[in-house]
């Protein structure tokens, strides 16, 4: 049965004893699976119709139903904006649901790792536009391969800008850089934004967790996003961290063991025979 062993060291008449207890989860373990199933089965109902929903509202903000007044063209645009929102949320709750289950399946090769940098920069271009944001690459990882789920590890790298750009203040700098340390090459993001509030540092990656939990919060998200960043790293043998002096910007990095090429089997000389 599955168990949790805790172990104790006391110290008695000047000498170290240990204590060991072992606990029976089983029970905690069933509750843990029911509430995942939950929360997959009704986010999965909540999906289909809210599709349709935002399909719909999509339709009318586009004009397919010619000109309307401003006031429901407002209202409308109010609906739209929401039912992305609950997409997104809907969305962020089955994939990490599934993978922390272990549901979802990671297809590791080894690939070159700038031209992965290279391609997550350019798909977040866009939401730098219009507070003119520059995004760039710092560093030249060369020819430096990791071994990755090429899909995921660009939902990590996303999860990671768009926060970075979503955080930077007007005009801002977001640099990706590269290191190598060793056997792993290190990842990192940083930005000029507010930096993360040292009371709420040991909580950013859990979930739903936001420094601003307000119903007044500026910024969207559903706090979901570095949770799932975890979930990504470890499954890809990484880990995932973060520097921060609040007001002094923000430095999200993960690292991954380089990739190395198995050594390469020479066959022996037919004249050593
Ligand atoms: P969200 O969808 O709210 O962005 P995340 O899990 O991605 O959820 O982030 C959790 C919280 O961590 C955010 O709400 C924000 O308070 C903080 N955070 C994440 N990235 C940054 C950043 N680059 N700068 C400042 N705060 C950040």
């Amino acid at each position: 049965f599955p168990m949790e062993l805790t172990v104790w060291q006391v110290t008695r008449a000047g000498r170290p004893h240990y204590v060991a207890m072992v606990r029976d989860i089983t029970e905690r373990k069933r509750l843990e699976r029911m509430k995942s199933e939950f929360v997959s089965t009704v986010s999965h109902e909540l999906r289909t119709p809210l599709t349709s929903i935002s399909g719909a509202l999509g339709l009318i903000t586009g004009g397919a139903l010619g000109e309307l007044p401003e006031q429901a063209l407002n209202m409308i645009g109010i609906a739209h904006n929401n039912s992305q929102r609950l997409t997104y949320l809907i969305n962020d709750l089955l994939d990490i649901e599934k993978l922390a289950a272990g549901k979802v399946h990671f297809d590791l090769q080894p690939q070159s790792l700038r031209p992965l940098l290279e391609q997550a920069i350019e798909a977040n271009l866009t939401y730098c536009l219009d507070r003119h944001i520059r995004l760039q690459l710092d560093a030249d990882p060369g020819d430096i391969e990791v071994k990755v789920d090429h899909q995921r590890l660009m939902q990590l790298l996303s999860n990671l800008l768009s926060n970075a750009i979503k955080y930077s203040p007007e005009q801002g700098v977001v640099t990706v850089s590269t290191r190598v340390e060793q056997t792993r090459i290190r990842v990192s993001i940083t930005d000029q934004g507010p930096g993360i509030p040292l009371e709420f540092q040991s909580r950013v990656f859990d979930k739903f967790s936001q420094a601003d939990g307000s119903d007044t919060r500026t910024k969207g998200g559903t706090g979901l996003g570095l949770a799932i960043c975890r979930e990504l790293i470890s499954r890809m043998n990484g880990t995932i961290g973060f520097d921060s002096q609040p007001g002094h910007g923000s430095c999200f990095y993960f690292e991954l063991p380089l990739w190395q090429q198995p050594a390469r089997r020479f066959d022996t000389d037919p004249a050593d025979h």
